[in-house]
């Protein structure tokens, strides 16, 4: 049984990243910046954004942080995104979701240039990724294609069985392993909450990729031998007998499927560090496009 290192893996990209960076900082050329917006003062989404500033640090990025109080207005929003979408500078952006209640979140995303939505969330940037002339990809969906082309992990005329089909997720995820490309080219079965006879259908999965939000649901049943299985899941659960009062899992009982794979991705270690690093690739090809 192989277990895919996504730590390992991200770390290739990001120094491919680096040296890409550090070629046109020789040449006495821009490097890319990536700037976020954050409204309010939710945790979780301040150490995202705190972990984008670093990533852009490490790999020689410029970054800039927008954060706005819980107050703004969407009409203040938008001026803000206009703004960015001005900014000769900033080669992308990310809008930190969710927003507050009374902003439509709709109406924002909208709002963001296609070509510096790196988060891929504009619906021109779905509708290319539709059509198979995708400018950005989105970065899980993106992660989890990348991982299983660098381990070698090839899809191409096996059985995928995708389980979620969120809208930046699970249904991305299918378009590219479905489409025909060098990373695509499987048999795609889409499974969500109202899937009769989940087990059976995910047993018959060469390879099973797995985006339910549901911690360790997935079990050895649900698991053909020698099967592949993607767990893009991520849950902090309570746990007082670890230093810090919790462990991270994926949607996949780890333990137990792990002896029936071919290949596994572990959690933490596996699509998570693919995540940002593919951010980091789409604020490359924005900053490419302006070359
Ligand atoms: P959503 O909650 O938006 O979507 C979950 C999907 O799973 C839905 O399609 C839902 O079905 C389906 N689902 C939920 N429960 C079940 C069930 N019991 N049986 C079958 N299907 C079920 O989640 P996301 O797509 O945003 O995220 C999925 C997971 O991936 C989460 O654990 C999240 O933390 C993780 N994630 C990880 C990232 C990373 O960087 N590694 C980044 C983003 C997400 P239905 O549509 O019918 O409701």
């Amino acid at each position: 049984m192989k277990i895919i290192d996504g730590k390992k893996i991200a770390n290739e990209v990001k120094n491919e990243i680096s040296k890409k960076v550090q070629g046109w900082m020789e040449a006495g050329q821009s490097v890319p910046h990536l700037a976020a917006v954050i409204v309010g003062n939710d945790g979780a989404s301040k150490t995202y954004v705190g972990s984008i500033e670093r990533s852009c640090r490490e790999v020689g990025f410029n970054s800039s942080i927008y954060q706005y109080p819980e107050t703004i207005s969407e009409k203040e929003l938008l001026d803000a995104i206009d703004f960015l979408n001005r900014d000769d500078e900033i080669d992308g952006y990310i809008i930190q979701l969710p927003l507050p209640k009374h902003i439509n979140t709709e109406h924002v995303i909208a709002h963001v240039d296609p070509h510096k939505d790196v988060d891929c969330f504009h619906p021109i940037n779905n509708g290319k990724l539709f059509l198979g002339e995708a400018e950005f990809l989105p970065a899980t969906p993106y992660g989890t294609i990348e991982l299983m082309r660098r381990a070698g992990i090839e899809a191409a005329g096996k059985h995928c069985v995708v389980l979620g089909r969120s809208n930046i997720v699970g249904k991305p995820l299918a378009l590219l392993l479905a489409e025909k490309s060098a990373t695509g080219n499987a048999t795609v079965t889409i499974c969500h909450s109202r899937t009769p006879n989940l087990k059976e259908v995910c047993a018959t999965a060469d390879i099973l990729l797995v985006a339910i939000g549901q911690p360790e649901m997935i079990t050895a049943e649900y698991v053909k031998e020698g099967a592949t299985v993607i767990d893009i899941g991520i849950h902090r659960l309570p746990d007082q007998t670890q230093e810090k009062g919790y462990r991270i899992c994926g949607d996949v009982k780890y333990d137990e499927v792990a002896p029936k794979c071919a290949a596994i991705t572990p959690v933490p270690g596996g699509v998570g560090p693919m995540t940002m690093t593919c951010l980091m690739l789409n604020t490359i090809h924005a900053h490419e496009r302006k070359l």
